[in-house]
């Protein structure tokens, strides 16, 4: 080992590195021409990465992929610690599975940038060109389309296919990114922003097995509840919605095309039917926790009703909001005749697939700060949403695609990966772009769980007149579809 103190590197031309570190074991010359140091503490234990990312969901996986293609970052030491198995699909299953994203254009283009979309293509995902939202408590609906309808308005992918193809691509970086299953973290130890004589240079992360690693940049992609959040004692704005999901595969009554996303508000919460194919749906319906529990314990003839009346009756319905609503529209079209889309039906449900139905509690969640000295928060573990406008993944999607920006500039100008500047830059990027989503998708969410009348003819007149107004429309699409 070679004991070096405060030693500089000249990285071919792209700029300068600063080796701070007290002991490097060895030079290595990347097959691109890069020059990295590996690192070992004095015992030669405790392995020191550049950068390593706690949890391998579909976030951390992303996360890991986009790091590993990176051409700034080449040589840099980066590991991904998932506590659950690998997920490998030699083979699509037949049936489809219960956890489902919507995919948006923009993190569909990012998933291609980092070579996973094709992967998810060739197994199983399902475009959809349109999206009807409509009102339990009235005759309000909104309808987004594209223009020409050979444009896809996002993808239905299984959260199964998406981690499975992220974990293709990472086994096709084997030379970049290292990562280790069923390696769960039980410890972090955390270096002081000014090394004083007691402080540990790097981050220490301790696993399940008792093995220690270091990293000079710890990315926590560990879920809503996670450790590395908790462990930092970082405050959470959080709230549960006293609200479950109750998903599963419906059984469509006879094939249709199947290509509109459909969502109807219900006093006791949104419900919608998401397509997978020409006769099966993903439904995700949220309700309160005792309505979900008792939706679980249906028999599935019972179950199918349900859904099958969520969708159709209109038991919520009131002659006073009806009359309003239908004047109110009928005012709007005569001065607008050509604008709004004509109500469509949703498809009858007539089955669900064995063991495909499963309950998630709901909650709201947003990290005060993202970062901290040497660490960052991504994905559910800086912010959980409501899946009423399917954006959680989306989100840390662009998380992501930020991260990997400023570190890839930071690698660029020869920088300290963990260093507090770019990771100031990544946070207020981020805050900027999640807050509002998420201020929007809790004031839908508040919006819709009354049948109050006055609240129900605001939101009435305010659906049918969005429903009008094609620009309106397109800017809520595109705040949606990044
Ligand atoms: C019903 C429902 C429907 C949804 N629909 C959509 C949708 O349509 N579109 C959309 O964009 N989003 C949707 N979401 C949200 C989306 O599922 C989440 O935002 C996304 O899965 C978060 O991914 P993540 O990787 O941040 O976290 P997670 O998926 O929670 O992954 C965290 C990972 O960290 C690992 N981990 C945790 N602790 C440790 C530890 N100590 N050591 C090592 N590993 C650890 C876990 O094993 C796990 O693999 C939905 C959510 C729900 C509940």
């Amino acid at each position: 080992m070679h004991k070096l103190s405060r030693a500089t590197l000249s990285l071919n031309g792209l700029g300068r590195c600063l080796i701070a570190e007290k002991y490097v074991s060895a030079i290595k010359i990347t097959s691109r021409g890069f020059v990295c140091a590996e690192h070992r503490d004095e015992s030669g234990k405790n392995e020191v990465y550049d950068v390593i990312i706690s949890g391998g969901g579909l976030v951390g996986s992303a996360m890991a992929c986009s790091l590993g293609m990176d051409p700034n970052l080449e040589g840099k030491k980066i590991l991904l610690l998932e506590a659950g198995n690998k997920k490998v699909m030699d083979k699509v299953p037949d049936t489809y599975s219960t956890r489902v994203s919507s995919i948006s254009p923009g993190s569909a283009s990012f998933l291609t940038g980092i070579g996973a979309w094709d992967h998810i293509t060739q197994m199983r995902c399902k475009p959809y060109k349109k999206m009807q939202v409509w009102d339990a408590c009235s005759d309000a609906l909104i309808t987004f389309d594209k223009d020409n309808l050979e444009d896809e308005m996002a993808y239905i992918v299984e959260n199964d296919i998406a981690v499975a193809a992220l974990t293709k691509q990472l086994d096709s970086l084997s030379d970049n990114v290292r990562v280790q299953y069923r390696s769960k973290v039980v410890k972090y130890a955390w270096p002081m922003p000014h090394q004083t004589a007691d402080s540990i240079p790097w981050v220490k992360v301790t696993l399940a097995s008792g093995e220690t690693v270091q990293t000079k940049l710890l990315i926590g992609a560990d879920g809503p509840n996670s450790m590395v959040r908790r462990a930092l004692g970082i405050v959470t704005v959080k709230w549960n919605y006293d609200q479950s999901a109750v998903v599963a595969v419906l059984n469509l009554s006879e094939p249709t095309e199947n290509n509109v996303a459909w969502q109807r508000f219900l006093p006791t919460g949104p419900i919608a039917m998401l397509p997978l194919s020409d006769t099966e749906s993903s439904l995700v319906w949220s309700t309160s926790h005792w309505l979900a529990e008792e939706l679980l314990e249906l028999d599935e003839e019972s179950f199918v009703d349900a859904i099958n009346s969520a969708f159709w009756s209109n038991e919520n319905q009131s002659e006073l909001i009806e009359t309003a609503g239908s004047l109110f529209r009928s005012a709007l079209s005569v001065l607008m005749p050509s604008a709004g889309s004509p109500r469509q039906l949703p498809p009858s449900v007539a089955g669900i697939s064995p063991k495909s139905r499963v309950m998630f509690p709901l909650g709201i969640g947003h990290a005060s700060e993202y970062i901290r000295h040497r660490v960052a928060l991504i994905g559910d573990a800086a912010h959980r949403v409501h899946p009423l406008a399917g954006q959680g993944a989306n989100l840390g999607f662009g998380d992501v695609a930020c991260l990997t920006k400023r570190l890839s500039q930071a690698a660029f100008d020869g920088k300290d990966l963990g260093a507090i500047q770019h990771l100031l830059e990544y946070e207020t990027e981020r805050q900027r772009k999640n807050l509002p989503m998420m201020a929007a998708i809790d004031l839908m969410k508040r919006l819709y769980s009354t049948n109050a009348a006055p609240v129900v003819l605001l939101r009435t007149f305010g659906l049918q007149a969005t429903n009008m107004i094609p620009t309106l429309k397109e800017q809520i699409m595109s705040f949606a579809s990044k």
